[in-house]
């Protein structure tokens, strides 16, 4: 086929364009998000591999709202629908569901609505789509396109298989022509071939974005009081909504206890509760009525909360998969958010039994290689982000600028002498300590396992006690990674020398060494986090601003009863609390404040915010702020305005457009332009550039003088080929002649 008849038309995407800013309130695509929707629009089967927060949702919800007729949304869990469905509604798009949970009448309305082309978007379980008549309804409706979500659940390789979507294949079978779109964060090979085929796909285009998330702060902290670490962390952040993951039942119940007790809304999640215990966790999570999770690697499949601020791994995870996957739940909104992984030595031993406990060789040899990659990422002395993505077969061009190490990076020193005080206290001790009781040793400590194997009385007893334990912690990890010695796992982790480590001892090879910063250091946001949005500083107008944001944001969830980042997400409100808009035009400037947002929230916000500014400032606008032009002075002597046009500068003020005056006030337009008119001619401030843009202003200052003399306004609209009506020329005149100061 000609290229020409297969790449969708630029006034379809001119329409998607739009469609962002109108429905989402963002300006730009992402870069993968046009080329994926343009094939898409095309008509052509489309294969999107993105990760978590990547903003897969677009891919297909623009196509829906641009195409005529209804897409039908393939998505297996229950939770996520009615999620996406709430967002899409919050955004002004006809959206809706149909599975177990929705009743036979509901569902019949949602029918109808299908049928008549009322429906952008229809959510359906995969179950109900097979179901008994359900393709026979599908017949009746016009489908501008199917979405399936999660497609990786197709595949038996992955942890999600789920029966059901074996059967989508029939799909293919029923709507020959209808395109496919098939989306998941998973990567893998083999899940994509099953996709494909079982999929039925025609030649699909297959997008694999980049799996990176550099709005996440990686962290690695030692693995000392965690509990302790946990609570500091959350006294700094108090607001945050955070999620604690363990290994075991048991810890998430005794972690959540003590958060509890310490006055935090903790609560815990894992799959030993009933389902009615679960959902309600989950929901006050997602109300943010709770802060703090703790739970189980279980938590979390089933959520898209926006909103998770940070994630906290309180056990290593056995790979790398696992984590990536985890700490992929902080930061979906794109704001800045963090992931912290505590590390122990112990926490590796401890995984490596269980990986390896009652499976096959091969698997325990695969589990352990995966282990290990999954250590050498915490005990990492250079960019852990390079190390996960390049996991991923993905190469970072320069270092992150936005984890531990970059933001701390470790200066290195000749560690000769500390290396040679380690390996003589491992030689002296007959090769029979583990990492933990040779730090004892060096450091001098009188405790029974130092006592009990008389290693008090070695040479060497004490030779470190200058250093502190997590420095000789690290160094001797180092030295580890270094292969000066290694430890024999089935003698009780007993560490041992090797030929280098003899090397090191005799002085016949020096060893360099990474000196840390202390870990509170690492967490401060960088300068060099360019990618991410910045988090205001606790205590600063902007902090407060945005914590008053917050609390309006919840107010109106709870009275709405959606979750409140279905009202604005954390980065739309950050942005909004250092750029202060209170027009219209600012408000809808902010990335996220779409059309249906603003209507719906936009004046509470837009009050919040004067409040906050306090009586006596003006409101100042973004646009009007970048602007050059210098802001005219009030030349005009100050004269009462009437009550009438007092009330409509007023919500000018709000930053209500001429219309929404128009018709909150109940009045004609040019009445409420009159007002205006009148109030900035008798010397009120306006946003004048609500009406007429700088360049425009530039413009018709032009064409006033090309016309010389005090030209009429019909010559100056003429004379402007009508680009500008009245209003705007005579506002634009009275800008002029303030500025000159008449
Ligand atoms: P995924 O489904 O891949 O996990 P989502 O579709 O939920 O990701 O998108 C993650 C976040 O990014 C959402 O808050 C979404 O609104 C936002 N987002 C998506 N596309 C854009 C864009 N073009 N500009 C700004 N934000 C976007
Ligand atoms: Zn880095």
């Amino acid at each position: 086929m000609p290229d020409i008849l297969t790449t969708a038309t630029p006034d379809l995407m001119q329409a998607a364009r739009q469609a962002l800013k109108r429905y989402y309130g963002y300006d730009n695509f992402r870069p993968m998000q046009v080329d994926i929707i343009q094939h898409i629009l095309s008509g052509k089967d489309t294969v999107v591999l993105m990760p978590t927060g990547g903003g897969k949702s677009v891919c297909f919800q623009i196509p829906a709202v641009v195409s005529e007729g209804t897409c039908i949304v393939v998505s297996p869990l229950i939770a996520l629908m009615k999620d996406q469905v709430e967002a899409l509604k919050a955004n002004g798009i006809a959206a809706a569901y149909i599975n177990s949970s929705v009743g036979q009448a509901e569902a019949n309305d949602i029918a109808r609505a299908a049928v008549s082309g009322h429906l952008k978007l229809l959510y359906v379980s995969p179950e109900k789509l097979l179901s008994e008549g359900f393709l026979q309804f599908l017949n009746r409706v016009n489908i501008s396109l199917f979405a399936i979500d999660e497609a990786h659940c197709i595949s038996s390789w992955g942890h999600d298989f789920r029966p059901e979507y074996t059967q989508l294949g029939t799909l293919r079978t029923h709507f020959p022509g209808t395109p496919i779109i098939a989306l998941t964060a998973t990567a893998d090979r083999l899940t994509q071939r099953d996709i494909r085929t079982q999929l039925n796909l025609h030649e699909p285009k297959v997008f694999l974005s980049s799996f990176d998330r550099p709005n996440i702060n990686l962290i690695v902290r030692p693995g000392q009081d965690r509990v302790g670490s946990v609570l500091e962390y959350i006294a700094r952040h108090p607001q945050d909504p955070g999620i604690i993951y363990c290994l075991s039942r048991k810890t998430c119940e005794t972690i959540s206890q003590k958060l509890v007790a310490k006055g935090v809304k903790a609560g815990h999640y894992h799959a030993g509760l009933t389902p009615a215990q679960r959902s309600k966790v989950q929901e006050a999570f997602l109300q943010d009525d709770v802060q703090v999770i703790v739970a189980t690697i279980a938590f979390g499949m089933g959520i898209d909360k926006s909103n998770v601020r940070w994630v906290i791994h309180y056990n290593l995870p056995k790979n790398i998969e696992g984590y990536y996957q985890e700490i992929g739940r902080a930061g979906r909104d794109g704001a800045q958010s963090t992931a912290i992984l505590f590390y122990s030595f112990a926490d590796v031993m401890q995984m490596r039994e269980m990986v390896t406990k009652d499976v096959p060789a091969r698997q325990a040899q695969l589990n352990t290689a995966k282990l290990e990659r999954m250590q050498q990422f915490a005990e990492a002395a250079s960019c852990r982000r390079k190390i996960l993505l390049n996991y991923f077969s993905e190469t970072l061009g320069e270092d992150c600028g936005n984890c531990d190490i970059c933001r701390n990076p470790p200066t290195t020193f000749d560690g000769t002498l500390i290396a040679q005080k380690a390996l003589s206290a491992v030689a002296r001790s007959k090769e029979r300590v583990s990492i933990n009781l040779l730090i004892d040793i060096l450091r001098g400590m009188r405790n029974q396992a130092v006592l009990q194997g008389g290693y008090h009385q070695i040479k060497t007893y004490g030779a470190g006690s200058d250093l502190p334990y997590l420095d000789w912690y690290s160094y001797i990890h180092q030295m580890l990674n270094d292969g000066l010695f290694y430890i024999a796992y089935e003698e009780g982790y007993a560490l041992k020398i090797t030929e280098r480590g003899h090397q090191v001892l005799k002085g016949q090879l020096s060893l360099p060494l990474k000196k840390f910063q202390p870990a509170e250091k690492a967490e401060k946001p960088s300068r060099a986090s360019k990618k991410a949005a910045t988090v205001a500083t606790i205590g600063t107008p902007e902090a407060q601003l945005f914590d008053k944001l917050r609390k309006l944001r919840k107010q109106i969830a709870d009275e709405q009863g959606v979750p409140p980042y279905v009202v604005f997400s954390d980065a739309t409100l950050q942005e909004m609390a250092a750029e202060r808009p209170v027009s219209r035009v600012g408000m809808l400037g902010i990335s996220g404040v779409g059309m249906k947002k603003f209507e719906t929230y936009g004046e509470a916000f837009i009050k919040l915010i004067l409040e906050h500014e306090g009586p006596q400032a003006a409101p100042t606008d973004s646009d009007e702020v970048l602007s050059a032009a210098p802001r005219p002075r009030a030349a005009v002597a100050n004269q009462p305005v009437s009550d009438s046009e007092d009330a409509t500068v007023q919500l000018h003020q709000m930053g209500l457009s001429p219309e929404d005056i128009a018709e909150r006030r109940n009045l004609a337009l040019t009445t409420v332009k009159t007002h205006l008119y009148n109030a900035y001619a008798k010397g009120r401030e306006l946003r004048i550039h609500d009406f007429v843009s700088d360049t425009e202003l530039a413009e018709i200052f032009t064409a006033r003088t090309q016309l010389g003399g005090d030209p009429t306004l019909r010559d100056l609209f003429d004379h402007l080929r009508e680009k500008y009506d009245y209003f705007q020329l005579r506002m634009a005149a009275l800008y002029h002649k303030r500025l000159r100061g008449q």
